[in-house]
């Protein structure tokens, strides 16, 4: 493993102010103008040459440093989610403006902590004078727009050797599980109006078709594997008016499964029960429209164990007293965490996970989904989750949005970066690892090759922001 030192004051302060910058202007799936735009600046103070805009999405970007081999790819996320305001460093809700976006995810941490393992492997690599790559790759809407999906369509991941990431938790944990693919789709009913009194035999309903569509599939979520998932959620109900046969109906629905394949057998059945419910009710469904998608993240222990040694070399950085204070304070306002294996991964009596604890699950499916699947399929990717916040934090909740400019958030930013740039670093020094990694990969893909989930001609959308 590779020991990276801590940054100086003065950069710890650059880094902070960025990721405080983004967490000050939340912005979510690709309308992330002033975030992307703070990351591609403090990319060309450092050196890299941006390309900004990339895949054909204004918020997508690329910083690249050096020439040859390997390449190494650094994943960066920005968006943040709606609805989630808050007023930064306290331990109660309270939205800092109504109806207002926040960082819940803690991208503000992720794109930045990105960042500056980038900066870090460059400036190792021009100081050891030596070939190598750094690419930093700038991915809008992870929340609900699966950026890394469209990018990787476009062909923006090909070429790299090993892509590197990290995700901000409540505790120090290298990920080897895979997740959840994903597909999500638009259905839309289309009937005729009527007064429901007057002349209901003329109407046909596009509000009924749509809710025996969901009751069918009520039905069919008993017959599927166990790890599937279908939500879904009404986006037109028709009108306010009951005294209209609603003449349009439209519901969202978001199908995963341990693999795209999985999903897409799913999709053909919820395809179908569509189908019957339209013919149940005398209306029209429209093709459904597909919104986005993402694969499942294929594992890679080489790098996993890689990270891990980093991790262990590296220990997390020394608690303080204030920090501890205002994590109890926060920690008793969550309902426990998502995550039982967190347990014990703190001494008693103390509200934040500093020890980590190792585990390769490779065979277990994480109950949800994420675009750097995407990314998976293109290269050999590694990823760990870093202790920002205090213990039983939720994901997308407004306790992370407080805790979101804190000094365990800076310090776990900042310590994600040392592991990701140690990580770099081995791979730079030992070719064997790249190798290994770039073998187990191929195994893993058992002769499939990436096809992205997101049909041709699907271009990525701007969520609904509530309340701006
Ligand atoms: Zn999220
Ligand atoms: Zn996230």
């Amino acid at each position: 493993m590779s020991i990276v030192n801590e940054l100086p004051a003065e950069q710890k302060r650059y880094f902070t102010s960025i990721s405080d910058y983004i967490w000050d202007n939340p912005e979510t799936a690709f309308q992330e103008t002033k975030s992307a735009e703070a990351l591609c600046v403090a990319l060309e103070e450092n050196g890299f040459t941006v390309e900004r805009g990339i895949a054909g999405i204004p918020t997508a970007f690329s910083g690249t440093w050096g020439a040859g081999s390997p390449v190494i790819g650094f994943l960066g996320e920005f968006d943040a989610l709606s609805g989630l305001s808050q007023v930064p460093g306290v331990a109660h809700q309270e939205p800092l403006k109504a109806g207002g976006n926040g960082h819940g995810c803690g991208h503000n941490l992720l794109g930045v902590g990105a960042l500056a393992a980038a900066v870090s492997v460059k400036e190792y690599l021009e100081e050891a004078k030596r070939p190598g790559t750094v690419i930093y790759f700038g991915c809008p809407g992870e929340e609900g727009g699966s950026g890394k999906a469209f990018m990787a369509r476009e062909g923006v991941f090909d070429g790299l050797d090993c892509a590197i990431t990290w995700h901000p938790l409540d505790m120090n944990v290298v990920a080897t599980y895979t997740t959840l693919a994903n597909y999500q789709v638009a259905y839309h009913f289309h009937g005729r109006a009527a007064h429901a009194a007057a002349a209901p035999h003329l109407g046909r309903s596009a509000l009924d078709a749509l809710e025996l569509m969901n009751t069918g599939v009520q039905y069919l979520r008993e017959h599927m594997i166990p790890e599937a998932r279908i939500h879904y959620a009404i986006t037109n109900a028709g009108g306010i008016s009951p005294g209209v046969v609603q003449p349009e109906a439209e519901v969202l629905y978001l199908i995963r499964g341990p693999k795209i394949t999985d999903v897409q057998a799913l999709y053909e059945r919820v395809n179908d029960i569509a189908k019957g419910a339209a013919l149940m009710t005398g209306t029209e469904l429209l093709p459904p429209i597909s919104s986005k998608a993402c694969s499942n993240l294929v594992p890679n222990l080489t790098l996993s164990r890689c990270m891990n040694e980093n991790m262990k070399a590296m220990p997390f950085p020394q608690i303080q007293p204030a920090w501890e204070e205002y994590a109890k304070a926060v920690s008793a306002t969550c309902k426990g965490s998502a995550y039982p294996q967190a347990k014990n991964l703190r001494p008693a009596g103390t509200s934040v996970n500093t020890v980590n604890i190792y585990q390769e699950r490779d065979t277990f499916v994480a109950p949800g989904s994420t675009d750097v699947g995407d990314v998976s399929w293109v290269c050999p990717t590694v990823q760990s989750n870093i202790t920002c916040y205090a213990a039983g934090t939720p994901n997308h909740s407004w306790q992370q949005v407080a805790q979101g400019k804190s000094e365990l958030a800076h310090e776990g930013m900042l310590y994600a970066a040392r592991i990701m740039a140690g990580t770099a670093m081995d791979i730079l020094n030992n070719p064997a690892i790249l190798e290994e990694a770039k073998k187990e990969w191929q195994e893993r893909l058992g002769g499939e090759t990436y096809r992205c989930p997101i049909p041709a001609g699907v271009t990525p959308k701007a969520i609904r922001i509530m309340a701006e």
